[in-house]
């Protein structure tokens, strides 16, 4: 059930009915919007009367969410939801296109200096690189835990990037929630229900990538598990599904930005490493997410894939990352958006959340 509040009603109206919502033992959460603030009820078991909740000073009116998603449905917020962060005026659903890059995983010091680097300079905000990577062999490389989040952190420092690393089980969630400026929750991990409610409860924005296999309905419900644990800044990402075709890797689905932006007012960004898994596709398929509307890409860079210990293959050489901006910065352009110029110098910058904080 949502509860639309007047578009005068005052902040105390609005504790007032959130207080009301929690006596019967029920969660409320608090949407404000441009127009008005929509407060969503969850934790009811069975129907709720809404003449409870009418009858209250400020309140609009009391409308009953026929989805099964509600908190990530745009009934509850009509605008866009942009993710902000700390210290930073760079932003993930506003109306620049966000660019998170780096490599698969943090393999040494010198590597992820070496990506990020490059990819500052290009013009991306966000850098990328597993700190655990969840591998299809146990024998594969398994990334370097919390030294490889410690050289995250000094990326941040170094360059000014925002930190974008997955999470893989609920003791990683805790460092990277310590480490990271967004959490990743890979798609293997989309349907980890008790990680989705941990990543619900932590500090950072969360980017929630879809399961190999989700349907679009599936993947809106991993993000409302997130939400209804009180976390509402969520990116949704787009990475490829299982297809019978073996030409990619995965079949990337950009269909599903449109059909995400129709439903939800989460941003939804575009991965064309995972979703193609080839270094040839990778450019083609970001320039077709950013026209498709995608709030973002996360691209996989390496300076040197031939001998990286995971996706070298899908990787792009730091000069196709430079062709690559230089390409979806003209798009975006067409669509009335925006995407970050190179910068000659990457500065240094810190960021409120930094574990040497
Ligand atoms: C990754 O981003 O390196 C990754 C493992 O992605 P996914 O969960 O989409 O496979
Ligand atoms: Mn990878």
């Amino acid at each position: 059930m949502l509860v639309v509040m007047k578009a005068n009603a005052s902040e105390e109206q609005v504790r007032a009915v959130c207080q009301k919502i929690e006596s019967f033992g029920l969660r409320a959460h608090s949407m404000p919007g441009a127009q008005r603030t929509a407060i969503g009820i969850t934790g009811n078991r069975g129907e709720l009367e809404t003449g409870t909740f009418e009858a209250l000073e400020g309140v609009q009116e009391v409308i009953k969410v026929s989805k099964p998603y509600k908190l990530v449905s745009r009934d509850v917020k009509a605008e866009d939801t942009i993710v902000r962060f700390p210290d930073s005026d760079a932003t993930i659903g506003g109306n620049e296109v966000a660019v998170i890059a780096g490599p698969c995983g943090i393999e040494s010091h010198d590597q992820a200096f070496a990506a990020a680097e490059r990819v500052a300079k290009a013009g991306a905000r966000f850098f990328r690189g597993g700190a655990y990577k969840p591998r299809t062999s146990p024998y594969a490389f398994q990334g370097l835990g919390e030294l490889g989040l410690q050289i995250l952190a000094e990326v941040r420092e170094r360059f000014g990037l925002l930190i974008v690393t997955e999470a893989v089980d609920h003791e990683s969630l805790a460092l990277v929630d310590d480490y990271a400026d967004v959490i990743q929750i890979g798609a293997r991990n989309m349907q980890n229900f008790s990680l989705l409610k941990a990543a619900g409860r932590a500090r950072k924005p969360v980017l929630l990538k879809r399961g190999m296999s989700a349907t679009l309905e599936e993947f809106l419900m991993a993000a409302e598990y997130i939400m209804s644990e009180g976390n509402y800044n969520v990116i949704l990402c787009e990475r490829g599904v299982r297809t019978f075709a073996d030409h990619t890797r995965n079949t990337l689905d950009l269909s599903v930005v449109p059909a995400v932006q129709r439903l939800s007012h989460l941003p939804i960004i575009v991965d064309p490493s995972h979703g193609t898994g080839k270094r040839n596709k990778v450019t083609p398929l970001s320039r077709a997410a950013v026209a498709v509307g995608a709030d973002g890409l996360i691209i996989e860079v390496h300076h040197d894939p031939d001998h990286a210990l995971s996706d070298g293959s899908q990787s792009l050489y730091p000069d196709q990352f430079d062709n690559l901006m230089v390409e979806v910065r003209q798009i975006a352009q067409v669509l009335g958006r925006t995407i970050a110029d190179p910068v000659a110098a990457p500065a240094a910058r810190r960021h409120a959340g930094a574990a040497a904080d």
